[in-house]
């Protein structure tokens, strides 16, 4: 996959590309991250991006001309991305689109800054404008970022063990469940039994029952309207005592 993102702070991202998965998914060549300077697309000496909003108000707002220019300068080039534009504004990222957009052959993202973007902008390019959460950060790089960690990593070829996605929180509409390594004790505190056991299918029934249970207490708006409640009882037997997320705990 081809990502290409544009700013003005081209050197944010630097240690997140250069490090730990994503500086592996660039060396076996699943993934090209291409940074492109806003400012470059500027067409005066002093390089200007942005400027005072029409009808008054604080701060700046990113200009449409340069954007324009550098999406138009960056499509030269096949294949066609999907454009993203990072705002507060967009459609909520989850997994799901996550998912969705590691089957692309290329993403354009542009980032915001200042008071925000001209409108024109948007309807002008049509971008699919994505926000991180319900808060205000100080540009849209952060989010770039966010946005290329989550979507590198379900890249086929990119996660060492292809299944390690399978299980994790939000792929199978659960939570994970509580996992446990090396000792088997540690200030009293010890590592189920089950775990130990050897016995496959006890297992993955515990880990169901601790992912639905957690899953309820924790984020019940993930469950549903009829959550799986049969479920969670004929796993009781199996996960009573033996887990830290005890049955109808806070829910
Ligand atoms: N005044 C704007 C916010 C500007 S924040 C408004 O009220 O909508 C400056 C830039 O940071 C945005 O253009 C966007 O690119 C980025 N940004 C800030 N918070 C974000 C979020 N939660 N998700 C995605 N991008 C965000």
């Amino acid at each position: 996959m081809r990502i290409d993102v544009i700013t003005i702070f081209p050197e944010m991202f630097a240690g997140v590309l250069g490090s730990s998965m994503l500086k592996i998914a660039q060396e076996r060549r699943k993934l090209e991250v291409r940074l492109a300077n806003l400012r470059d697309f500027a067409d005066d000496r002093r390089r200007t991006v942005d400027d005072r909003p029409f009808g008054g108000g604080p701060g700046m707002i990113l200009k449409v001309e340069p954007i324009v220019r550098a999406v138009r300068a960056l499509e030269a080039e096949p294949p066609q991305p999907v454009r993203l534009l990072m705002s507060p504004q967009g459609e909520r990222f989850t997994q799901s689109i996550a998912r969705e957009l590691s089957t692309k052959e290329r993403l354009l993202i542009i980032a915001g800054h200042y008071e925000g973007y001209d409108e024109r902008v948007r309807t002008l390019l049509e971008p699919r404008e994505i926000s991180i959460g319900d808060y205000i950060l100080t540009g849209g790089e952060l989010p770039a970022m966010v946005v290329i960690d989550a979507v590198a990593r379900l890249i086929p070829g990119v996660l060492g063990a292809e299944d390690a996605n399978e299980s994790e929180s939000f792929s199978s509409g659960l939570l994970e469940y509580p996992q446990y390594t090396r000792p088997l004790e540690f200030e009293g505190e010890r590592v189920p039994e089950v775990l130990r056991s050897g016995d496959h299918a006890r297992i993955a029934q515990w880990r169901r029952a601790q992912a639905i249970l957690r899953t309820r207490s924790r984020r019940p708006d993930l469950c549903g309207p009829v959550d799986n409640a049969d479920d969670i009882r004929d796993s009781h037997g199996e996960g009573r005592g033996s887990g830290p997320e005890r049955p109808g705990g806070s829910s």
